[in-house]
């Protein structure tokens, strides 16, 4: 047996069901250690990581087979399930399932790199905790023929909306300048509402050749990468998207009120490691697409975008009410990039058909569909996390906020600041 395999075994019969741990931290240290090596199996596998570096030393100790981990994984979901938990401490109950859910998504992970299986619904159920409502196309026909009215002239629906979005994009050159803006502004609504760690901070890059439109990588202390991809010209109120969603209450906030308050403040070693194909991406991307709706309420947004960056941008500020209606209709077709991975996903439409049902409903060039497509490849069932994890963080925040703005950025807070998992957010 080779040498760290034997300490593996060993640190899991530290914490077997014959000697059960007081607490859940040995369990948290085994955890993090298997996410560490199944991202020995996966590069996108683990997100983010800035815990102690004796664990990642056991973990890169060598690489264990895919199997191995699965059942070590198993193994310390049985130990988990011993531990005692504390009578009336909520937080600790959420921790315990936390870390239930993420061992059962390693478990699931595991076994597809391994080579099984899934069907789109097995794999969201098993990854992110939810079931994806299916929608069928005559609802997206439904939100084609609204579109269709906003957008009146010549030419098929698809070369009006691109017609119509290239008189929104930002110029190459102004890009740095609206982006930085946007998120400024993202960040000062946010500080009006919540306390963020002492000494936060962003770096923000552009790159191109990547499948993602934009990414937050987070770095610990505080500390975050944006990079924003710049293949294709961006409209305008993507910039308030993207600055929302990757830094301001978005990804960054998420990150770093988690590393606050229960690495630092509790030592919870398990929020170190980010493990992307896990149900903790449901309330990440969740939360960092309902935070554009928390910095910018209702009328807000298109207030700010028509007085504030289409004047920056040196766009016609006369365009921001169109701009947003067609986009409240977007947002609906949303979820056709879900029907369409499923589809795709489970085998009944090829690569081909994909891209023409990307250019029927989302309206993309065939460039835009194929790198859509080439999103779906790699990330998979992970694309319900965007607009499902959405409406339910949405539905949570506003059921919890009592009615109140106060009330709406106390739930957010909470919900950025704890384990919450999507079975959280459905019970009362
Ligand atoms: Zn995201």
């Amino acid at each position: 047996m080779r040498h760290s395999k034997l300490l593996l075994l060993l640190a899991l019969a530290a914490c077997s069901a014959d000697s059960v741990p007081a607490t859940l931290d040995p369990v948290a240290r085994e955890y993090v250690v298997l996410t560490l090596r199944m991202g020995h199996h996966d590069p996108a596998y683990v997100d983010a990581w800035y815990g102690p570096d004796s664990l990642k030393a056991r973990a890169d100790a060598d690489t264990l087979p895919l199997g191995v981990i699965r059942a070590s994984a198993e193994s310390l979901s049985t130990v988990l399930a011993s531990v005692p938990l504390p009578a009336g401490d909520s937080l600790v109950a959420m921790r315990h399932r936390y870390l239930r859910a993420q061992l059962g998504a390693l478990v699931a992970k595991a076994r597809m790199l391994g080579g099984e299986r899934f069907t789109f619904d097995e794999e969201a159920r098993a990854l992110y905790g939810v079931t994806p409502p299916a929608y069928d196309d005559a609802n997206f026909d439904r939100a084609l023929a609204r579109l269709d009215s906003l957008l009146p002239g010549a030419g098929t629906l698809a070369e009006r909306y691109q017609a119509f979005r290239t008189t929104v994009e930002i110029p190459s050159p102004l890009v740095d300048t609206v982006f930085k803006t946007a998120i400024a502004s993202c960040r000062a609504r946010t500080l009006e509402q919540m306390t963020l760690p002492a000494g936060e901070r962003f770096d923000l890059e552009y790159v191109t050749g990547t499948s993602w439109n934009a990414y937050n990588w987070y770095k610990g202390n505080a500390v975050s990468l944006i990079q924003v991809n710049i293949d294709f010209p961006i409209p305008v109120d993507r910039a308030v998207d993207l600055a929302c969603h990757e830094g301001y209450p978005g990804h960054h906030v998420y990150n770093a009120s988690l590393e606050q308050r229960l690495v630092r403040d509790l030592g919870w070693v398990e929020m170190t490691v980010y493990p992307l194909f896990s149900p903790q991406s449901f309330i990440a991307e969740g939360t960092a697409n309902y935070g554009i709706e928390m910095v910018f309420p209702g009328a807000a947004r298109v207030a700010y975008e028509r007085d504030s960056l289409f004047p920056l941008a040196g766009i016609d500020p006369a365009l921001a009410e169109q701009n947003a209606a067609v986009r409240d209709v977007m947002l609906g077709l949303n979820h056709a990039r879900n029907e369409v991975a499923r589809r795709y996903l489970d085998g009944a439409i090829d690569s081909a058909a994909a891209i023409a049902a990307m250019e029927r409903y989302w309206l993309q060039s065939s460039d835009q569909a194929a790198k859509t497509l080439r999103f779906i490849q790699d990330y998979r069932s992970y694309v319900i996390n965007y607009n499902l994890g959405r409406d339910l963080a949405g539905a949570w925040i506003e059921r919890e906020s009592g009615g109140t703005e106060t009330g709406r950025w106390a739930a957010l807070t909470a919900l950025l600041s704890s384990p919450r998992l999507a079975g959280d957010l459905t019970e009362n």
